[in-house]
């Protein structure tokens, strides 16, 4: 076994004060690798450290911010292929998916280089006579950066590239059983030309390293991406702190692909199983709840089997795995639960479902089809987080529309069909953050916002140009030139 990695601390690479091995979910006898956990002293001294760091990162030009953000960007690309590698092995998603977030990572990285250099403020007319009214935007401060296991690049990429594009100062606290492409970024990052204490890692645990960041005076502004549950203790956190931080959350979905009558039936089964099953089901944009009108149910869900029946369940790094495993012994048991509790309901299980043994001692499930569900059930109400769908028969688009507005969540949403009428009539009524037209729920791209309604968000948008709503705060100066 190699060394255990560190974590990086005001410019150096720090043991921790504990260890935690990262297992490959295809292979549980392959240990990745061996991570330092912090505790909440070294936390502490994270958070003093960009706190340290601010005033000149804050005060840094553009250009240089660019420089930094530019170099991380070129490294993760032309690494890609390493990263993706190591991505896949630790999370389970294929080693295509792996590399494919990796390369998002980088274009990340690049955008928010760009963004450094087109920061700009306004200057306009005051009401008075005389003076001059201007508006800018300033860092806010150290942020804490809490991300969850299922994109462990790309999400931390598009929490950290703003908050250093912006003049703020980082602490990042990725998911404890995916440290492996944390700490690689970890590693590009502090190799950039950043002074020291402008970004930190902090491998740990939530309830330590997390309630530490969340709890904590001198951390202006909190980014979160996981669950519900977490996201409104981290809320509750921010709000209790003195002073309150400016908070962000990124939590779940049940997200609605709506299949009409009309849609092409190729069309809207790839995007049923790109959405469904690929990453193993495990995004928050996953398409859990497919709408299906009467006319083309059966079809669908005939061509729809066909197809799930084709994909190949198996180790991450093979060629020619369509499905990973799932992440972990606890999701892998949430899953098959909920596959219990769809039975119990009444829903039926038409295909998949099943425990997979292969090669190597991994988390394999098969995907899961459950058909005559209802949307009152919990398997169409809670989020499963695994490659389980179900098919809920809808008489019409009205009630198909109705349906997929009738929950908690809002992230995404989607409808196969070819007619304008409906497509833009669901584009304006759909109580979702992103809307897809015979596209899967899931796949956005890098250069606009990212970001849901109801349960599924919080504060503003992420990703894109609207990123500096959070890293930023605005600030109007008057002055009388006398
Ligand atoms: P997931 O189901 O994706 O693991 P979680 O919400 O449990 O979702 O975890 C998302 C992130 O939040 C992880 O980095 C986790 O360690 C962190 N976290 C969990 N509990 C807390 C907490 N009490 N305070 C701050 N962060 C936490």
């Amino acid at each position: 076994m190699n060394a255990v990695l560190k974590n990086y601390v005001a410019g150096e690479w720090a043991a921790g004060a504990g260890i935690s091995r990262n297992v490959n979910p295809s292979n549980t006898k392959d240990i990745i690798g061996e991570y330092a956990k912090a505790d909440s002293a070294q936390t502490l001294q994270a958070i003093a450290a960009a706190k340290a760091a601010f005033p000149k990162w804050s005060r840094s030009t553009p250009q240089e911010r660019f420089d930094a953000l530019n170099r991380i960007s070129t490294e993760i690309l032309s690494r890609k292929d390493e990263l993706g590698h190591l991505l896949a092995r630790e999370e389970g998603k294929t080693l295509a998916e792996g590399i494919g977030e990796v390369a998002r990572a980088g274009q990340i990285f690049a955008f928010f280089a760009g963004e450094a250099l087109r920061l700009t403020g306004e200057k306009g007319a005051s009401v008075r006579p005389g003076l001059d009214v201007e508006i800018t935007r300033e860092a806010v401060g150290v942020v804490g950066l809490i991300t969850p296991w299922n994109f462990p690049i790309a999400i931390p990429a598009w929490k950290i590239a703003p908050a250093l594009c912006f003049g703020n100062t980082v602490v990042f606290k990725p998911a404890e059983i995916v440290p492996g492409s944390a700490h690689a970024l970890s590693e590009i990052i502090a190799r950039s030309g950043i002074a020291a204490g402008v970004f930190n890692l902090v491998m740990g645990s939530g309830s330590v390293v997390g309630q530490t960041l969340i709890e904590h005076p001198d951390v202006a502004a909190v980014s979160f991406t996981g669950s519900v549950a977490t996201g409104r203790r981290i809320a509750q956190a921010c709000v209790a702190s003195t002073p309150m931080k400016k908070f962000q959350l990124e939590m779940g979905g049940k997200n609605p692909l709506v299949v009409l009558d009309d849609a092409d039936v190729k069309v809207a089964v790839e995007a049923a199983v790109n959405g469904a099953f690929f990453s193993t089901g495990q995004r928050c944009t996953a398409s859990s709840r497919l709408i299906v009108t009467q006319g083309i149910h059966d079809r669908f869900v005939e061509a729809l089997t066909e197809r799930v029946k084709g994909l190949v369940v198996d180790d991450a790094l093979k060629t020619g795995t369509h499905m990973g495993p799932v992440v972990d012994q606890n999701q892998l048991d949430q899953d098959i639960s909920y596959i219990g509790i769809g039975k119990d309901e009444g829903a039926k299980l038409h295909w998949g479902g099943e425990r997979l043994n292969r090669e190597t001692p991994g988390f394999y499930l098969q995907p899961a089809i459950f058909t005559g569900a209802t949307n009152a059930m919990r398997i169409a109400r809670e989020e499963i987080f695994g490659p389980v769908a179900s098919v809920i028969a809808a008489r019409d688009y009205d009630e198909a529309l109705a349906i997929s507005n009738d929950t908690e969540f809002g992230l995404a949403a989607g409808i196969c069909t070819a007619s304008l009428k409906y497509a833009s009539h669901f584009k304006r009524n759909s109580e979702a953050g992103m809307v897809m037209v015979n596209l899967p729920t899931a796949g956005v791209d890098y250069h606009v916002p990212f970001g849901g309604r109801k349960g599924s968000s919080y504060g503003a948008r992420e990703q894109g140009a609207y990123a500096r709503e959070f890293y930023t705060i605005v600030k109007t100066a008057y002055t009388y030139p006398g």
